[in-house]
């Protein structure tokens, strides 16, 4: 059997970090079982779905690298396929046209509730052998209604919550059409998995009240029920509700935070999920150990420290080429002129070990691609008449020596050496010239991606001062 999964999400908010984490799972689920995973836009809710939020969500998944080997698939494309599934379903006696107005449900309410009952819908235009049903009124479109069964139970083995037992006679018969003809949303939610041959749901755990009724459903359709793993809710590091207040946004937020997709895809992995003590790993390490039964049952807790470290563990690990690509914007949007500049990879490794983001990082880089103004104070501050000469001598020896870090190495060290200097009274005056800062990585190894060109303008200003 092949694996099939899928992310369903409603495009009526901002995608956060909760529902991206439901397609991560899904998507690992699928891939880890060289299974097929599928999108599903449920766009049914006209009211409060935009476009600029199916924007989001298929934004997301592109930055996040969530492939999808079908779809994306919008249900209002399909209303076609779940007319025809009503229809069948009446057909075959296995639904019903229900015509109690709303002032009928609103007052049934109200005297069940008076009653200490639970509201439900009280069967009266279900057909029944020997049942005398109401008389049609003229004035009311129906509704559609599933005759759900009176007796026993449904019951799953949900993969992440274990048996759930729901008795029938909890469920009331479901509205699966509007009076407008409409299907309404579990019923679609059915039709579509039937129709994607969906073999495990993977869902937010809001939903599971919703799955005894979509189980009787499939039954009614004479169709297995998939597998169901309901995934807890990803709560606040103070155990509330996640929201803007602890600090999580919008999924595409984070790209503009410069964030890492694998950074992101290794806590939405960790969050609800584990495999032993590992804590940083990457998108293929998740595929291979990814299984469902190991979701926790129990909520976790989004912590924004925890993502800033684990962005720069990834930072740190990433390749060359891959790092560079992402940091690209960043430079540009800082307004760096890249051409003729210095190899961004080259840069970024540089920089790698010290940014926790990528706008740390084009932050950092800033010297490789702008000169820095020459600051005569700073520069004061670090030079005397011991190191003076040897930064002019040095300048001179870095005009003929073959351009690599340990040669320049080799030629700083000389000049140390001959002028009777520590390391620092040399290295200190370089990073201020160069770099126009006294903190910077290894000054040799800047020097190299630099080039000597622009080394040797930037010394100058020494020569001259
Ligand atoms: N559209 C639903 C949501 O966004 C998900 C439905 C499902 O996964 O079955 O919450």
């Amino acid at each position: 059997m092949t694996i099939r999964t899928r992310y369903a999400p409603s495009p009526t908010g901002y995608s956060h970090l909760g529902n991206i984490r439901t397609a991560l799972f899904a998507w690992a689920y699928a891939r880890h079982h060289d299974g097929k995973f599928i999108l599903r836009i449920e766009d049914t809710d006209q009211e409060r779905s935009t476009d600029a939020a199916v924007k989001v969500i298929l934004d997301a998944m592109s930055w996040l690298e969530l492939d999808y080997d079908e779809g994306p698939f919008y249900q209002m494309q399909r209303m076609p396929l779940y007319k025809a599934a009503v229809a069948r379903l009446m057909d075959e006696g296995k639904a019903y046209h229900c015509y109690t107005s709303i002032e009928e449900l609103d007052a049934l309410r109200e005297a069940q509730t008076a009653r200490g009952e639970k509201p439900r819908y009280d069967g009266r235009w279900r057909p029944e052998p020997g049942k005398t049903l109401p008389t049609l009124p003229s004035d009311i479109q129906p509704v559609v209604r599933f005759r759900n069964p009176v007796d026993g139970a449904v019951v799953w083995d949900d993969q992440v919550k274990g048996r759930i037992e729901i008795s029938n006679a909890e469920l009331d018969d479901l509205v699966i059409a509007r009076p407008d003809g409409t299907p309404t949303y579990n019923f679609c939610v059915v039709v579509d998995d039937i129709d994607m041959a969906i073999t495990h749901v993977i869902r937010g755990d809001d939903h599971v009240n919703n799955t005894p009724r979509q189980i009787n459903l499939y039954h009614a359709m004479d169709k297995p029920p998939p597998v169901f793993a309901h995934t807890p809710t990803v709560l606040g590091p103070d155990g509330s509700k996640l929201s803007k207040r602890h600090g999580a946004k919008s999924v595409m937020e984070y790209r503009d935070e410069g964030y890492l997709p694998e950074a992101m895809i290794n806590m939405l992995a960790r969050l609800g999920w584990s495999h032993g003590d590992e804590e940083v790993f990457s998108r293929e390490q998740l595929v291979h150990w990814f299984d469902a039964n190991k979701i926790s049952a129990s909520a976790s807790r989004f912590d924004a420290e925890k993502l800033l470290w684990l962005n720069h563990e990834h930072i740190k690990r990433a390749a060359g080429d891959a790092l560079a690509a992402q940091l690209v914007p960043f430079l540009q949007k800082n307004g760096f002129a890249l051409d003729g500049g210095p190899d961004v990879s080259r840069v970024a490794d540089l920089l790698r070990d010290r940014a926790a983001t990528l706008v740390d990082m084009a932050i950092g880089a800033r010297y490789f691609y702008v000169r820095p103004v020459f600051d005569e104070v700073l520069f004061k501050e670090h030079t005397n008449d011991a190191n003076k000469p040897a930064l002019v001598e040095l300048a001179a020896s870095l005009t003929s020596i073959t351009w690599s870090k340990s040669d320049i190495n080799a030629a700083i060290k000389a000049s140390i050496a001959k002028h009777g200097l520590k390391m620092p009274q040399l290295m200190m005056p370089l990073r201020v010239l160069l770099t126009g800062q006294t903190q910077t990585p290894a000054i040799d190894a800047i020097m190299d991606v630099l080039g000597r060109e622009e080394v040797l303008v930037r010394l100058k200003q020494a020569v001259v001062t």
